[in-house]
């Protein structure tokens, strides 16, 4: 019952996948979520860092689907640059898109994996499709604790220039 919910393996974030690692397992098509996954909900388009990512797994004979429940206007979009095949509205976790994304990548179930932050509907969609999945931790819980801690070294660094400030002002 609960296995429907595990994912095949756990990162805290994309760059934590190692390529050879999926090579060994077989693994010839990726299917990425994007809110979250790779970038937060409201930024538009892939950072340097994911289309060199993106560059490296294609350069190592990955194929790759971006497979996303929000809008094709949205999808396209991050996709521009990408250029990766993209399915929006997928309504996941239907198995549906998973199936179509296995279609246009030319692989089988267990020789794709799906990379998602959650759980109901990336890791429970794939598994009821029988494809591996990796659950990352979702990107803007990162970027709070980011920000938490920008936000504890400004006041470190404000609070000394206050110091400071005082001191030349006595
Ligand atoms: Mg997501």
């Amino acid at each position: 019952m609960l296995n429907k919910f595990l994912p095949t393996q756990y990162f805290k974030s994309i760059y934590e996948i190692k390529i050879e690692n999926l090579k060994e397992q077989g693994i010839r098509g990726i299917i990425f979520d994007i809110d979250n996954t790779l970038v937060p909900y409201d930024e538009a388009e892939p950072n340097e860092k994911i289309i060199n990512f993106f560059q490296q797994l294609r350069n190592a004979g990955f194929k790759i689907t971006l497979v996303s429940n929000n809008t094709e206007d949205r999808v396209v979009k991050f996709n521009e640059k990408l250029k990766v095949f993209a399915i929006h509205k997928s309504k996941k976790p239907l198995t549906k898109s998973f199936k179509k994304a296995l279609r246009l990548m030319d692989c089988k179930k267990e020789e794709a994996v799906i990379v998602g932050d959650q759980i109901f509907t990336d890791v429970y969609g794939g598994n009821q499709a029988g494809i591996k999945t990796i659950l990352v931790v979702p990107v803007s819980d990162k970027d709070e604790w980011i920000t938490k801690i920008k936000r504890g070294l400004e006041k470190k660094v404000i609070a000394h220039y206050e110091r400071r400030y005082n001191r030349s002002n006595r």
